[in-house]
């Protein structure tokens, strides 16, 4: 019931602390040795239950212990190792700034993109080079349209609150996204999924990108 065993490395664990962290909720004690291990996850779980530090703890361990260099493709396209789609703008920015407390002070380079806003600044952001981009699904189509990100190089892609995307209308965009996301070879990509809720479509698009996942409801 601690952080201490979940194997994550010291400078995570310092961080977790300076965010006033205790205990891993009961989603967190679940899905870090999940992600951990490498295998894709299907996550149920509320707003509030701390998911994002469920996906995100796991995901900075790896790309601190295993470290790539940022790559860029023809054309100065973005190759992101971690993509993570949410359905709004509040969302990505919450999970930007999780990113950004837990990867405090290290080399990691992460950077946001949502609709409503001039895609000059984010996309220059993007363009510099990041490890992580997290994007709202029309914007990050967007980008992809005009060359500007590439899932080329992802290491993991995460699809938070895929019920309420499916709600708001966004299911087209992010199969097409989740479609790129599928030229990567499965040995190198790991999928990630949390919804509030499991209904049809949901498990249909699980069963359609994750790869021989784990399923856990809190
Ligand atoms: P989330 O469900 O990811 O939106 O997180 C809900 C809130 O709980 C956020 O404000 C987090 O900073 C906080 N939180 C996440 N994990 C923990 C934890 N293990 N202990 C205390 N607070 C946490």
């Amino acid at each position: 019931e601690s952080f201490e065993t979940a194997n994550l490395r010291k400078y995570v664990l310092d961080n977790i602390l300076k965010s006033g962290y205790k205990k891993p909720t009961p989603i967190q004690k679940h899905a870090i040795p999940i992600i951990m291990a490498g295998r894709d996850l299907m996550g149920c779980a509320q707003t509030g239950s701390g998911k994002t530090a469920a996906f995100l703890l796991p995901i900075i361990n790896t790309l601190l212990q295993d470290p790539r260099d940022l790559i860029t493709g023809p054309n100065g396209c973005a190759q992101p190792q971690v993509i993570i789609v949410a359905p709004t703008r509040e969302l990505t920015l919450q999970i930007f700034n999780e990113a950004r407390k837990f990867s405090h002070g290290s080399i990691l380079k992460i950077a946001v993109a949502y609709g409503g806003t001039a895609v000059r600044h984010q996309g220059d952001n993007i363009s510099r080079g990041c490890h992580i981009l997290v994007a709202t699904p029309g914007r990050l189509h967007d980008f992809v349209d005009r060359n500007r990100v590439s899932f080329g190089g992802v290491r993991f892609v995460v699809l938070d609150e895929a019920d309420r995307m499916l709600d708001m209308g966004f299911m087209p965009s992010v199969e097409k996204m989740m479609e790129h996301s599928t030229m990567v070879p499965i040995t190198e990509r790991q999928t990630l999924m949390f919804s509030a809720t499991f209904p049809e479509d949901i498990q249909h698009l699980a069963g359609r990108f994750l790869n021989n996942y784990l399923f856990v409801a809190v």
